[in-house]
């Protein structure tokens, strides 16, 4: 049998650390045994899924060298590798269980569905799908088939007893069937939901070994009741920890940067940033702290992931950058590395474009377009509340900035420009005063280059950056975190 893994990343926001921890272990898992690992974008959610995103989860991929052999550029021989275009496949395979009766049809709308999980609350109990769909009679279903009423397809789920399955990692987990739901597997938009696309494809493309991360763990019982249902062998199932914050929570870009673009742009070297990655619960048997990827492979042993939670520490990949940078790269070499990172004709050109009318002498350039370079400028941070703005308007208005940053797809200065207008407009604020605060949070001075323009040049990654380390200075409390939560509910309702 082949030694096949896969990552099967959601195309739905920046790419993110936890994608390439769980890719580099998949990866060498499969290599060490000479197998294959595969790249699938799970694209079925049809609203949140971007093209942009996809690319962007492949460039950072590879820029870690992290490459597939099969995947949605190379193709392969269980191809396709995007979810939205296998689509008939998981509507013959939701059929199929219909047919062979592990799954039904629900008619329910959702204002019934509501309705019911609200009764289910009244009466104390939990919220959940009550099978009325297994209640209609063959009749029943051909009538509303034949009437054209849309429907979802659901999978059967035991009403008693216990799952049990062998974690790769854990051992033996016990889920009881009642905290199970009957999961919808085919929505009423024909697109299937990830419980059926990603068994059908892990089948299909005989992936022999699954690593995922542990918050999928519940989900663990529907998967593999799945394989049953369609007589398939599943694979073998295992469970990642999950990074953390230094504070152990969760982590998350609220307290720590989480797209890899960000550590690029900060000009991490991708293989510092891999050998951090591979440290995330797991060690060289000689405890060694750096390693190179061919390193890692030849050692590698899941077996011995240790499942308390990995603590992703900046500082520590600091260090270990400095040390892949003393002892790895020679003087030429890391010449190179800072033309291939921002020395280069091609970010040079806008800089330059940015800065010929303000300039008098080529070394007016290092104070006024460092910006453009710099990692975090350092700045005092009453610059930004010295302007026009109150404080709490300011820490209203930078959050909600942010936030609808993080939504923007189309990373350019005229969509970057419409949003402060909006969010400025939206606290009453000149857009001259609201951009005060911005500006120093981008450039760290009072006055440089056009924000906008800098806004793009720097990229989406490290602008936002840049807003989340001013809004830590501001400082928000708990209270009014909730507050801003609130006022953003309030914006996107009122837009
Ligand atoms: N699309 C899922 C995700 O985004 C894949 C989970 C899995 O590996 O099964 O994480």
């Amino acid at each position: 049998m082949t030694i096949r893994t896969r990552v099967a990343p959601s195309p739905t926001g920046d790419p993110h650390l936890g994608t390439a921890y769980i890719a580099l272990f998949n990866y060498c898992f499969a290599k060490q045994q000479g197998g294959e690992f595969v790249l699938r974008i799970e694209d079925t959610d049809q609203v949140r899924s971007t093209r942009e995103s996809e690319q962007a989860i492949m460039d950072s991929l590879k820029w870690l060298g992290l490459n597939w052999d099969h995947g949605p550029d190379v193709g392969g021989e269980f191809g396709p590798y995007r979810q939205s275009e296998r689509s008939d496949l998981y509507k013959k395979y939701a059929h199929q269980l219909v047919e062979t009766g592990k799954a039904f049809y629900c008619f329910a709308t959702s204002e019934e569905l509501d309705e019911m999980r609200d009764a289910q609350v009244a009466e104390g109990l939990r919220p959940q799908y009550d099978g009325r769909g297994l209640k209609l009679s063959d009749d029943e279903i051909a009538a509303n088939l034949a009437a054209g009423k849309p429907y979802v397809i659901r999978m059967k789920i035991p009403t008693q007893g216990t799952f049990v399955f062998e974690d790769y990692l854990r051992g033996d987990i016990e889920i009881p069937w009642e905290n199970v739901d009957m999961q919808v597997l085919l929505k009423a938009d024909g697109f299937p939901t990830y419980f059926l696309a990603n068994v059908v494809d892990d089948h299909h493309m005989q992936i022999s070994h699954i690593f995922r991360g542990e918050e999928w763990i519940n989900s663990a019982p529907k998967l593999l009741k799945l394989y049953d249902d369609f007589g398939w062998t599943p694979p073998t199932l295992g469970h990642l920890p999950l990074l953390r914050n230094p504070d152990k929570s969760k982590l998350s870009k609220r307290k720590n940067p989480t797209s890899i673009n960000y550590y690029k742009e900060m000009g991490f070297l991708p293989e510092a940033l891999l050998n951090y990655l591979g440290r995330m619960g797991w060690s060289m048997p000689d405890e060694r702290e750096k390693f190179s990827l061919e390193e890692m492979i030849e050692h590698f042993d899941m077996k011995r992931v240790s499942l308390g939670g990995p603590i992703f520490d900046i500082d520590k990949l600091n260090w270990l950058n400095g040390l892949w940078i003393r002892e790895n790269l020679t003087d030429e070499q890391l010449m190179q590395r800072f033309f291939e990172w921002k020395y280069n004709p091609q970010l040079m050109t806008k800089v330059i474009g940015q800065a010929k009318t303000r300039i008098n002498t080529l070394s007016d350039m290092v104070e006024l377009a460092g910006h453009f370079v710099a990692g975090m400028p350092s700045y005092d941070p009453a610059l930004l509340t010295a302007g026009k703005a109150e404080e709490e308007v300011i820490r209203e208005a930078l959050q909600l900035f942010i936030w609808e940053l993080e939504a923007l797809r189309a990373w350019d200065k005229t969509e970057i420009f419409a949003i402060a207008k909006q969010v400025a407009t939206h606290h009453e604020l000149k857009i001259k005063d609201f951009l005060e605060p911005i500006f120093v949070a981008i450039t760290g001075k009072t006055s440089s280059t056009s924000v906008v323009d800098a806004m793009e040049i720097l990229g989406s990654d490290m602008s936002r950056a840049r807003l989340r380390v001013a809004l830590g200075h501001i400082g928000v409390s708990k209270k009014q975190a909730k507050k801003l939560e609130k006022s953003y509910q309030a914006y996107l309702s009122a837009k």
